[in-house]
């Protein structure tokens, strides 16, 4: 089925590490986008944060400095809900891994944006059916699984939930493709097609290091040299946040009824201590100028 739906204007609601991502490849795209945030410092960081990722890019020579510009001046930002989602054709949710703070966030969506709209959350675990429970129009829902950093991965993971509609599968694969990413369509299951497979290597990193078995380096180097990952799955979860893994493992855990999924003590205790990866500075590694450094 083919898409009849206009797309101009994207909301995006949460302005940490995927928001921002997400709102600068729309803009980058076209788009014209709405940054929102309920804590305005944090919409102001991630505005900068897409600033320095495009100057990174005009530096690198993949983005010129026209475009650079261009992206920008399409992004504004909002701390008002209403005001964000005015007359968005889609929404794309990246507030916390939390249920009840997601189904919330789309009940008061819901009660102030068009009924036309497209409405989707980017959550790399949570049940879609679930996050449209209490909505009026659920056919109108799906998921929007982007990969971290949005900017740069291509994959896209359209989730299908119980009650979305082939049209809006429809909308989200156009999206998909005048975004520049490669669409997979994944029926609603816990982890969905990425999140699971990806969780187990990375919570078995963790055991291993929690054995000794190899350094964190080592453990990342083995997969890196021996299996062409570009990216080993300690330094990944560095990337993710350990506190967004944490979330994704006790869910799984609990749904797949499965101790693959039970999270390392490792891993808990880093984010007690809220060594929560590149984020913070310090996860499996220390983060200097962006960069991980190992742990001695
Ligand atoms: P994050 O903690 O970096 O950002 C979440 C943002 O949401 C924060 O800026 C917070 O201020 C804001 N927020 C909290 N409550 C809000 C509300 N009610 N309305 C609007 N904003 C609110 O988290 P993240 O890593 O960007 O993850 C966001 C979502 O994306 C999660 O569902 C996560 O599972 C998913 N995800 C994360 C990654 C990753 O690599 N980090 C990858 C794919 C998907």
């Amino acid at each position: 089925m083919s898409s009849t739906l206009a797309m101009n204007k994207v909301a995006i609601l949460g302005a940490g590490t995927m928001g921002a991502g997400i709102a600068q490849v729309s803009a980058l795209a076209g788009f014209s986008v709405c940054l929102f945030d309920i804590d305005a410092s944090i919409a102001l960081q991630g505005r900068d944060r897409i600033e320095q990722m495009l100057a990174k890019g005009v530096s690198k020579g993949k983005v010129s400095l026209e475009d650079k510009e261009a992206t920008l001046a399409r992004i504004r930002l909002s701390t008002e809900l209403a005001n964000a989602v005015d007359a968005a054709d889609l929404v794309i949710e990246a507030v916390p891994e939390r249920l009840l703070l997601k189904q919330e966030v789309f009940r008061d969506v819901e009660a102030c944006v068009d009924p036309a709209s497209l409405l989707a959350s980017n959550t790399s675990s949570l049940s879609i059916t679930e996050i449209a429970r209490f909505l009026e129009r659920p056919e109108r829902f799906l998921g929007l699984h982007f990969f971290n950093p949005p900017a740069v991965m291509k994959l896209l993971e359209i989730v299908e939930g119980e009650k979305s509609s082939l049209q809006s599968l429809a909308h989200a694969r156009d999206f998909a493709l005048k975004i520049g990413k490669d669409p997979i369509v994944v029926k609603d299951s816990p982890g969905f097609a990425s999140s699971r497979l990806g969780l187990v290597l990375g919570l078995e990193a963790m055991r291993m290091c929690e054995e000794g078995v190899a350094s964190a380096q080592d453990i990342d180097k083995a997969m890196k040299l021996g299996y062409r990952h570009p990216m080993g799955p300690l330094e990944l979860t560095d990337l993710v946040g350990l506190d967004v893994r944490l979330a994704i493992a006790k869910h799984l855990a609990a749904e797949l009824d499965d101790r693959r999924f039970t999270p390392p003590k490792l891993l808990e205790s880093l984010v007690a201590q809220g060594k929560l990866g590149k984020k913070s500075g310090e996860g499996f590694y220390r983060w200097v100028d962006g960069k991980p450094v190992p742990k001695s």
